[in-house]
């Protein structure tokens, strides 16, 4: 399963965006978006700092 992102608590502060290695994350009124793109390698959910982004 790709990375979802909790809307309730992304502030679209962007770290994340720069942790993915295949660019599947952009950031849209605020709030990170995760593409289809998305490899679910995990790396972006250690780097989000309100624990916004999860796997499941
Ligand atoms: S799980 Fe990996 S590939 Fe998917 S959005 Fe996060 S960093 Fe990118
Ligand atoms: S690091 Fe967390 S709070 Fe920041 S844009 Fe990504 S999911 Fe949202």
């Amino acid at each position: 399963m790709p990375a979802v992102v909790d809307n309730e608590k992304c502030t679209g502060c962007g770290s994340c965006e720069s942790s993915c290695p295949v660019e599947a994350i952009t950031m849209k009124d605020d709030a990170a978006v995760v593409s289809d793109e998305c490899i679910d390698c995990g790396a972006c959910v250690d780097e989000c700092p309100l624990e916004a982004i999860s796997m499941e």
